[in-house]
């Protein structure tokens, strides 16, 4: 095998399901529900008739999201049917955009694993409405419209990704615009959010691109790349062999158990759909105002706020990417930089002591106990030199699991930092009289034993000496 003498070409599709209360065109619930076919109507389960209409919220989150991929939002675009005949789908038709999406031509920088920016071009992103899902049991299949009709935004890249890793890079970061904005949760496991990939190689230099393959069904970042590389490896041994005229244009799943891909169906061209403009609704309009207003509300995106925590906090590039990795960490953390006035000290905690924390007791900082105003009075005891590093860890233990404020709990346990050098020294004392042999290695040059001092003194004063102040009397004392 020789992938070096190929270039490989990804182009990806992402529907994101926008997160709405109701239906695309319908007032039914889009909430998940345990049972079948109850959040169902005539609109969305196709009955003749029955009319679309247009629900509101669709075109602000499909626009703040366009905005966000620096789009051009058409204010005048336009609904088609995309007809197909199919059991999940019961119009035979599926209300998509075709000719007139409403979001065209943007791009999204993605930061590489390597610290490199690349931009990926969007060639458009439409509104159209998500299929029912059927379900097979052995002589008959059942079928579920809950889902019929749930508003989806489709983001389609340009064929500009040319390794895995670049692809689930994209996706990642797709995936945290659409979540900074709040128009998805961004799951791709639960299926909000669906990637199919579609894998192209060509021999390097040859400037036509090569036949493509579309994945589908990869439902975590992991099985993008992996999806990916095993097409990759696929069709480099077609190429090989000089079998490349059977690679065909197809839609393919992946096996994540075999780590394969199979063929699920030949793709059909959009002619075969024959897409007509959508009778039943009027082309959707953006108006001005509603534009502005959308812009000025725009949220600041994870990459831009880690540049400027870097800047305006001079916190580490590698604290700044870990942080905002989550809109609610990135404001979780603004808070206590600016309560503490110490924002290394408060990116440092937060990254190290907190997402520990996070992750033993398995929830999200949404969910913590411990509010952005209490961890902040935490650390200004701390930076304050009221209590040592080890005791804040304590202390924070203690807040998680009894709810009560840092300063109550510093008070009721006496663990103020012992900044009085008399009693520090008194420990000191102590320690070195009780082990002379430890006294005379030092003093013959084994500077090791240092540490065992300072932990014996330590301990004696039950963690609250303060630190400095220790190895400071004891170089003293032991040089004596
Ligand atoms: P289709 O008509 O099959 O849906 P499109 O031209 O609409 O194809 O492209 C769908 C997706 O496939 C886009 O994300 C695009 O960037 C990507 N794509 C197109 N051609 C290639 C190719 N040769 N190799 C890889 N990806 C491609
Ligand atoms: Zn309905
Ligand atoms: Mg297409």
């Amino acid at each position: 095998m020789s992938s070096s003498r190929y270039e490989t070409v990804i182009g990806i599709e992402v529907h994101v399901q926008l997160n709405t209360k109701t239906k695309l065109f319908c007032a039914c619930s889009t909430e998940f529900s345990s049972s079948d076919n109850n959040n169902i109507c005539p609109v969305c389960t196709g009955m003749p008739g029955a009319l679309p209409v247009m629900n509101k919220k669709v075109i602000e989150l499909a626009s703040r999201t366009g905005l966000a991929l620096n789009c051009r939002i058409n204010q005048n675009s336009q609904f088609s049917r995309k007809n197909y005949f199919y059991p999940d789908s019961p119009k035979a038709y599926q209300i998509s955009q075709y000719d007139l999406p409403i979001c065209e031509e943007g791009y999204l920088d993605v930061r590489q694993t390597d610290g490199s920016v690349k931009r990926i071009g969007i060639t458009r992103a439409h509104i159209e409405e998500d299929a029912g899902k059927s379900s097979h049991h052995g002589t008959y299949s059942l079928i579920n419209f809950n889902r019929t009709c749930v508003p989806l935004l489709e983001i389609v890249s340009e064929p500009d990704m040319r390794s895995p890793s670049e692809a689930a890079e994209y996706v990642r970061t797709l995936r945290s615009v659409v979540q900074y904005l709040g128009v998805c949760d961004g799951n791709l496991e639960e299926g909000s959010m669906r990637a199919d990939c579609n894998v192209s190689i060509r021999p390097k230099g040859q400037e036509d691109f090569g036949t493509k393959v579309e994945l589908k069904n990869i439902n975590s970042f992991r099985f993008i790349e992996k999806a990916i590389a095993y097409e990759v490896s696929r069709q480099t041994d077609l190429y090989d062999n000089g079998d490349q005229d059977q690679i065909v244009q197809e839609t393919r799943l992946y096996d994540a158990d075999k780590n394969k891909t199979y063929s699920m169906r030949t793709k059909e061209d959009a002619h075969d759909y024959r897409y007509f403009p959508e009778p039943d609704l009027m082309n959707l309009v953006v108006p001005d105002e509603m534009l502005s207003v959308l812009k000025a509300k725009q949220v600041e995106l994870a990459f831009d706020k880690a540049e400027r925590f870097k800047l305006e906090y001079g916190i580490t590039e590698q604290d700044a990417l870990l942080l905002v990795q989550q809109r609610e960490m990135a404001e979780y953390f603004e808070e206590v930089a600016i309560k503490t006035k110490e924002p290394k000290l408060s990116a440092n905690w937060i990254s190290t002591e907190l997402m520990r924390v996070l992750k033993e007791l398995k929830i999200d900082i949404k969910d913590f106990s411990v509010s952005a105003q209490d961890l902040s009075d935490l650390l200004v005891l701390l930076s304050a030199k009221k209590i040592n590093a080890k005791i804040a860890k304590l202390v924070f233990e203690e807040m998680i699991s009894t709810g009560k404020p840092a300063k109550d709990i510093v008070e009721a346990k006496g663990l103020v930092q012992d900044d009085d050098p008399n009693s520090v020294a008194k420990f000191i004392d102590q320690v070195i009289e009780s082990n002379p042999e430890q006294v005379e290695q030092y003093r013959s040059g084994k500077e090791k034993v240092f540490n065992f001092f300072l932990g014996q003194t330590m301990r004696l004063s039950k963690g609250k000496a303060n630190p400095d102040l220790v190895s400071e009397l004891l170089k003293e004392k032991l040089s004596k």
